[in-house]
């Protein structure tokens, strides 16, 4: 069993630098990227002993970055930003490489819906109409499942014990670190999404230089109408004469959108949109496909959307987000599966990764309907059988003691610390 060691300590062509460095110099340690990926062929991540190769990219626009080795996210350390879950809990399970393609130059994914289009053919939707969700068959990624790719990716569904809150600014430093490194249906991610920077009165004029940008990249350009995507928090849904104009976090310019595509997307995504989540400071994150109108505006076409926590952690429905919350306060290290495009898979609600093997977590908020106590009890046996650890939580009663493992071991602490972290939604 590898030991523990550093964590965002990495080895490149024998010199120990942090990742972050790494990240925001990627220019200036260019020679070093070079020289270890011809000499040694990868970097080596310190959070273990003996170390964890890392696969060295080099983007099309000869920016160097690091990524996890292909199936080798489970050994790192919880905290290292390379650790993934255990094959098996991730949505991510059911996409084949046309969907999404991890090359030694970049990330590539295909996007089912179409983000340009040439004027003069008719446009298709449903490039991938014939698949069977079963097994590694999707070939493309849909809307919800590219949210929860990008959030998994930067590890914004995980939780660290360390963790006292998360803002919305390392949310969008991490999503344009990742946006950068990827690229869909041929073109850079980085230019067709547009993440919503984080609003101050310093950056206020530097924001809207960079949304007109976004907005100048869209609509039709010769034969081509190029769309966009804008993923960002919705604060609320406006009625207008129209349809609705959806209010982001952060932003001035609203995003119109027909009631028709409002009502879809409230009963698809029905837990995001509920005013009970909202009571527990929960609201939904939305990745919307937009196009600019011809007077200018920004009209969403289609969207997803997932509820999130205050501190930005998903949840699928409001009980979900109340044990998040509970879960933050306890000072537990967590991490919420996300199921992409799929909805079949057996995932428990969220891992706990501070206790060895790692506990699951589940929380039954439905009763007396039948499929539902079906898969309750399904997986149940399952976890049975794999001598899963499980921390249950019936909604119709109080949450269990959440403190973590060490003052489990002290019953008189524990129980105050248990109560502590109860009945406090934020
Ligand atoms: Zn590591």
């Amino acid at each position: 069993m590898p030991t523990a060691t550093d964590s965002g300590r990495i080895q490149l062509a024998g010199r120990t630098l942090s990742l972050s460095w790494l990240r925001e110099h990627a220019t200036e340690a260019a020679p070093l990227f070079t020289r270890a990926k011809a000499e040694v062929g990868h970097a080596s991540c310190l959070c273990r002993q003996p170390a964890l190769r890392l696969v060295i990219r080099c983007t099309r626009a000869g920016r160097y970055h690091l990524a996890g080795w292909p199936g080798e996210g489970e050994k790192h350390q919880t905290d290292c930003p390379f650790h993934k879950l255990a094959p098996g809990l991730s949505g991510r399970d059911g996409y084949s490489t046309h969907a999404i393609r991890e090359t030694d130059d970049e990330v590539s994914i295909r996007l089912d819906a179409p983000l340009a289009r040439t004027l003069t053919t008719p446009e298709q939707h449903n490039l991938t109409p014939n698949e069977t969700p079963e097994g590694r068959s999707r070939r493309a990624l849909g809307l919800l499942g590219l949210l929860h790719w990008l959030w998994e990716e930067t590890q914004l569904n995980a939780w660290l014990p360390r963790f006292r809150q998360r803002s919305w600014w390392v949310c969008h430093t991490r999503l344009r670190q990742q946006l950068r490194d990827c690229t869909i249906n041929g073109q850079n991610l980085h230019d067709v999404l547009y993440v919503v920077p984080p609003f101050t009165r310093a950056t206020a004029d530097t924001n809207t230089a960079a949304l007109e940008t976004f907005r100048s990249h869209l609509g039709r350009h010769g034969q081509t109408e190029q769309r966009g995507m804008v993923l960002g928090q919705i604060k609320d849904v406006a009625r207008t004469r129209y349809g609705v104009a959806y209010r982001l976090a952060h932003q001035r310019t609203p995003l119109y959108a027909s009631a028709a595509l409002h009502e879809r997307a409230t009963h698809s995504y029905r837990h995001a949109f509920s005013q009970v989540a909202a009571a527990h400071g929960a609201a939904p994150v939305a990745l919307f496909v937009v196009e600019r109108s011809r007077r200018g505006y920004l009209t969403a076409i289609d969207l997803a959307a997932m509820l999130t926590t205050a501190y930005y952690i998903p949840a699928d429905s409001s009980y979900e987000a109340v044990m998040a919350n509970a879960l933050t306060a306890a000072r537990r290290g967590f991490i919420k599966p996300l199921r992409y495009d799929g909805t079949d898979a057996v995932f428990p609600d969220f891992v706990l990764t501070d206790t060895d093997p790692h506990q699951f977590v589940e929380v039954y908020g439905i009763r007396g309907r039948e499929t539902y106590d079906r898969r309750k009890r399904t997986k149940q046996a399952i976890y049975q059988r794999q001598g899963r650890p499980l921390l249950e939580w019936d909604v119709a009663g109080p949450l269990p003691a959440l403190a973590p493992p060490e003052q489990l071991r002290a019953p008189s602490r524990s129980e105050a610390r248990g109560r502590s972290g109860h009945h406090r939604p934020r």
